[in-house]
């Protein structure tokens, strides 16, 4: 090696920031070099001549010098106390870790053992805190994945709650929902039973009003012509008249009665309806016949229409026709005409018109209830039950019945029934 070499290593020796040291085959110090010096806090010429152990603490020098000794025996460049840490035993007993890497060289026919030690006490300190921060950082972590997961189970726990809590919500919504509508279907029962009360009871006084009125005038009549009978002894011309009046009063009274009746037969259901083949024409024929006595001066009947024969209930229509008719002529002047049409089409049109005082509209809509009579018919007999019955015998026949009227023009009713009943 050259000179300058020399030098340099000499330097290194010196110089080194890794302690030095050299020990022969027995492990005893030959020489190590000031950082070694400084690490272990012996000067060289306190070290040289020492066994190496003096630089390991006690519990660890009897492996130490099996170890060297093997090393000895097989010398090869290692490093020592691999995986292991290692300890150095200052000169004031305190202890510091360290790293080693052994190596040999032959000097003067003498192997001689180098040993290079770092003194890893800041990598240590700085691994132990690295450790330290680690374990922190785990405890937190743990911690902070404890408080997800309990907060996680907090909130499915509130999720779970505020869902039961809409469900019941949704509940009482419906139980509500369902009160409410048992609410209205009582008040609109008891709105209907109150209906029926006002109308029964509307019913009742226009029924007495009605009979009041109905009975009493043809009774009063005819009690007053059988007084005036008793007197006019020889008048026969005046006791004819007044047998007259009796019996077209009692006329009148068998006339409502038989309207009481028919509405009695209607509403239990009694009335029975009997289909069978029969003309059409024919049938207002008779009923044509039959309203000759009611009719005014001058009043005349039309009929005209396409031939028919139809299935249906002729005694039922007749009923129809003879109250309408009448109505037709009650309700219109003296000279007036009946016209009577009938038009044979997909069903059977039946219209009965007349000219005569009509209806006045706000009556219209009630006109076929029990008992209802228009403003203007006040003055003209009647009980307000034709109608009414009209419209149950054409809904028995399976028709529909419906008029268009004006006050003092006249009114027309249509009739519409099916042919083959
Ligand atoms: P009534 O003739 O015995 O009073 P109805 O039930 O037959 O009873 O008729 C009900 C009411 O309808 C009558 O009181 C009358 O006011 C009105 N009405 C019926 N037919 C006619 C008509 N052809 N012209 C005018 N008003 C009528």
């Amino acid at each position: 090696m050259s000179d300058k070499g020399l030098e340099l290593l000499n330097k290194l020796f010196y110089s080194s920031g890794e302690g030095i040291m050299f020990f022969d085959k027995d492990g005893k110090i030959a020489t190590v070099n000031p950082r070694a010096e400084q690490m272990f806090g012996y000067s060289e010429q306190e070290l040289q001549g020492r066994p190496v152990e003096v630089l390991i603490p006690k519990p660890l020098r009897v492996n130490h010098i099996k170890s060297r000794e093997g090393f000895v025996k097989n010398p090869h460049p290692r490093q020592m106390g691999a995986g292991r840490d290692l300890d150095g035993l200052r000169k004031n007993g305190s202890t510091f870790p360290l790293e080693i890497s052994l190596s040999y060289i032959q000097h003067e026919n003498e192997t001689l053992i180098v040993a290079f030690i770092t003194d890893i006490t800041i990598r240590k300190e700085n691994e132990r805190r690295l450790e330290k921060q680690r374990i922190q950082l785990r405890e937190y972590t743990e911690k902070l994945e404890r408080k997800v997961k309990e907060r996680t189970s907090e909130l499915e726990h509130l999720n779970l709650g505020l869902q039961s809590q809409i469900q019941e919500r949704k509940l009482a919504e419906i139980a509500l929902k369902e009160s409410v509508e048992d609410l209205k279907k009582a008040e609109e029962e008891i709105l209907k039973t109150l209906n029926k009360e006002r109308e029964l009871g509307e019913m009742k006084s226009r029924f007495v009003s009605m009979a009041s009125h109905e009975f009493r005038t043809p009774l009063t009549t005819i009690l007053s012509s059988a007084n005036l009978i008793a007197r006019y002894k020889d008048d026969q011309a005046a006791r004819e008249r007044h047998v007259e009046k009796i019996s077209s009063s009692v006329h009148n009274l068998t006339t409502i009665l038989n309207g009481f009746l028919s509405l009695e037969r209607l509403e239990s259901g009694a009335q029975k309806v009997v289909h069978r083949a029969f003309d059409l024409s024919e049938l207002i024929e008779e009923v044509r016949e039959e309203v000759q006595g009611m009719m005014k001066q001058d009043q005349s009947i039309s009929a005209n229409g396409d031939a028919l024969t139809m299935i249906s209930d002729p005694h039922i229509l007749k009923n129809i026709l003879l109250n309408l008719v009448s109505n037709a002529i009650k309700y219109s002047p003296e000279g007036g005409v009946v016209e009577l049409n009938t038009s044979n089409g997909v069903e059977c049109k039946i219209t009965i018109k007349d000219n005569g005082i009509g209806i006045p509209e706000k009556d219209q809509k009630r006109l076929f209830e029990r008992f209802h009579r228009a403003e203007n018919a006040a003055n003209i007999q009647g009980t307000g039950l034709g109608l009414h019955i009209v419209k149950k015998y054409v809904e028995l026949l399976n028709g529909t019945i419906t008029f268009e009227s004006e006050e003092e023009k006249g009114s027309t009713f249509n009739v519409i029934l099916p042919k083959n009943n």
